[in-house]
């Protein structure tokens, strides 16, 4: 039986399906059609992925034409994370790939490049992503190698920190390189739009938005130059990822884009106040909690913080004794907390870890409330400093 006493503070991780996106599911769970099939079964199906195709499409400012449907957004990652790139005919080479030090571990790995051929960009102690010493970089690569390929994520899924993507666009583009963009942890919090972002390329995932998980998408600004394929086979998705479309989905995917674009500047703007009285009342509770990113932009749903003499893993359990399921950091597939590596790279001591609170659209006043009460209970328990349990 569901526990409703539980409070859901870690939508980063995932967020719970939509209601409309399983009323969606249910429907798709009927369409019996492989979309490859020409008789009317198939087309069925196929519609209901082109419907789809065109919702991820918009949530992005992209053509329904540049989006391709993946596993999720780690297969993005290694699908356009290449040195083996097609233009038209012609085989083009990337070099190196220089990826932000805070970026997910699934742009962090880099993809299909050799370690050797991936390069850090560092972030400020802000953990804003230091566009001095990406230019640095780029005028030091060597073109002879072949074209510099940049990553850098949107919205940081630690902190909820914006990077400054557009601008490092520019200067990515201004040394014949290209741009990817880990979209992850924006879609649904912020407007985006490819074009604007100046992005080659950019991912997103359905989890986060409240559609199903193992669904995600390869977004691209156009189709001339696209990477080597990493799944081959029947030629599925214009050959660039072989296999029968995981119809059902692609289709809760779809919902999930299209109702998140829906109203997403007045629900985002919702969930901002919920954090500010959070994060208000976290200072009241504890005025030596340290919340890492609040001098720079932020996406409106997370709060990343720090509480002086208690490790962020007996925080977590600490939370969860008391309904609240909240987040140390990244949790890695284990479920074991490793130390933060965006703290590491913003210069900040990550011996204490993080925790993270990241609200979503059913997140309530009341919810925010108890997670308040919690963290006074927990704050005012700590043992003093050097005494770190
Ligand atoms: N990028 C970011 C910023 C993420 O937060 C995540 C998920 O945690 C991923 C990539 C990987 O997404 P997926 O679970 O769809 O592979």
């Amino acid at each position: 039986m569901a526990n409703t006493s539980r409070i859901y503070l870690d939508w980063n991780a995932t967020a719970p399906l939509l209601p409309c996106v399983r009323d969606a599911l249910l429907h798709a769970f009927d369409l019996s059609g492989n979309p490859s099939s020409v008789h009317k079964e198939g087309r069925a199906a196929r519609m209901a992925v082109e419907s789809a195709r065109r919702n991820v499409a918009n949530l992005v400012g992209a053509q329904a034409s540049h989006v391709v449907f993946t596993s999720g957004a780690t297969e993005a990652a290694n699908l356009v994370l290449t040195p083996d790139y097609k233009m038209g005919r012609s085989a083009l080479r990337i070099g190196k790939l220089y990826v932000s030090a805070i970026e997910h571990p699934a742009v962090r790995e880099g993809g299909r490049f050799s370690k050797d051929n991936v390069t850090e960009v560092p972030v400020t102690s802000d953990g804003v992503l230091d566009l001095d010493a990406l230019k640095k970089l780029l005028e030091d690569h060597d073109k002879t190698t072949g074209l510099p390929m940049v990553a850098v994520m949107l919205v940081n899924n630690e902190t909820g920190i914006v990077q400054p993507v557009a601008e490092a666009a520019r200067l990515v583009h201004a040394a014949g390189g290209l741009m990817v963009v880990d979209a992850v942890q924006a879609a649904g919090r912020l407007p985006i739009d490819i074009q604007a972002l100046d992005a080659d390329f950019l991912f997103v995932s359905s989890h986060k938005i409240g559609g199903p998980k193992g669904v995600g998408a390869l977004v691209t600004r156009g189709e001339a130059m696209m990477p080597k394929a990493l799944i081959h086979g029947g030629g599925q998705e214009k050959g660039h990822r072989s296999g029968t479309e995981n119809t059902t989905a692609i289709i809760g995917f779809g919902a999930a884009a299209a109702f998140v674009l829906d109203g997403l500047v007045e629900r985002n703007a919702a969930i901002a106040t919920l954090r500010e009285r959070l994060e208000t009342g976290m200072r009241k509770a504890a005025v030596d909690v340290i919340i890492h990113g609040a001098e720079v932009e932020r996406v409106a749903n997370t709060t990343f913080f720090t509480l002086p003499s208690l490790k962020a893993e007996t925080g977590q359990i600490a939370f969860d004794i008391e309904g609240i399921a909240l987040s140390a950091g990244s949790a890695c597939s284990s479920g074991k907390v490793g130390e933060s590596h965006v703290l590491t790279a913003m210069g900040k001591d990550p011996k204490l870890g993080g925790l993270r609170i990241s609200l979503g659209v059913s997140t309530s006043e009341a919810e925010i409330d108890q997670a308040l009460a919690a963290f006074e209970k927990i704050a005012s328990r700590r043992k003093p400093a050097g005494q770190a349990a």
